[in-house]
């Protein structure tokens, strides 16, 4: 049988290191045959990210800022010069200042609400109109939310609002590109011990609660966020759009701690 993503070219913006969500679903896609090309922020991460690049095959590795807009744009020439089009993105990319991701929301500063926002929702609107002129055939772009979005979690703070605004635009995207035959969903990954995740306040005990909490009773791994990506990037989810898809041990169904969950 013909590999699931043979012919198809992704971009893949947000690997930081081997832990990184974006890597998971770039090894998912790689296995399945797509070209892939790879964006860093920052020259002390580019050294992490060429190896993995290579490891997929790749040799296309882009510096990109998403905060800043001709950053963006240069990478799109770049692919545009090397591929002339695009199937897919994956989008996995967030920030906050971590002296915010503890303690009230309500503390907030307007300048961390502003760039959280910029950062972790615009860069994903930015990215989405930029690729799609570069899809002709149509193609799939995926971004990272968190259940954070929907209830509030501890520490989450601003991020849990970024992730609702993040989640809104995917649907306002899909309903904007779905004309032009490109879908635009999110993954709601559950907790994952990742570079990002390290500046969230008491991240081993939101761990351990997801562990005994969900119905999986264990957290999830790159490999389960690796092929729930796979899917929704691949015409197996040809008719899925605008969707905030949940990959957290199906921890989101669950209503309260369980009875003979341990003490953390
Ligand atoms: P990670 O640290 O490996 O990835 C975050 C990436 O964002 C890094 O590669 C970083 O370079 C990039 N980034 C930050 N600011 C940027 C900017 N201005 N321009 C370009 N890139 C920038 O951590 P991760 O956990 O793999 O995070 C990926 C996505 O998954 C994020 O959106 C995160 O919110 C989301 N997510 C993470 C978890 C978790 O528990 N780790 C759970 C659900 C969702």
């Amino acid at each position: 049988p013909t590999p699931l993503m043979a012919g198809k070219k992704g971009l893949i913006m947000g690997v930081a290191n081997d832990r990184s969500i974006a890597w998971g679903i770039a090894k998912a896609c790689r296995a399945q045959g797509a070209e892939l090309a790879f964006t860093y922020l920052g020259e002390a991460l580019e050294k992490r990210v060429r190896p993995l690049a290579q490891e997929a095959g790749s040799n296309i590795v882009l510096p990109c800022d998403v905060a800043d807009e001709a950053s963006i744009d240069a990478t799109f020439d770049a692919i545009k010069k090397e591929w002339g089009k695009l199937d897919f993105v994956v989008h996995a990319i967030g920030f906050s200042d971590k002296d915010e991701l503890r303690g009230r929301y309500a503390d907030t500063s307007l300048q961390n609400f502003l760039n959280t926002m910029h950062i972790s929702v615009f860069s994903f609107t930015s990215v989405a109109r930029r690729a799609a002129d570069m899809m002709p055939d149509g193609g799939s772009l995926l971004t990272l939310t968190y259940y954070g979005a929907e209830r509030v979690m501890p520490h989450y703070n601003v991020m849990g609002v970024a992730k609702a605004a993040l989640e809104a635009s995917v649907r306002y995207l899909a309903v904007d590109l779905g004309r032009q035959n490109i879908r635009v969903n999110s993954l709601s990954a559950g907790p994952m011990k990742t570079l990002a995740a390290s500046g969230i306040g008491d991240f081993r005990y939101i761990l351990k609660w997801n562990e005994y909490n969900s119905p999986l009773k264990r957290n999830v791994t790159l490999d389960d966020v690796g092929g729930s990506g796979l899917y929704l990037l691949s015409d197996l989810a040809s008719g899925v759009t605008g969707e905030c898809h949940h990959v957290d041990s199906g921890y989101h169904v669950v209503g309260m701690k369980a009875v003979d969950a341990p003490d953390i």
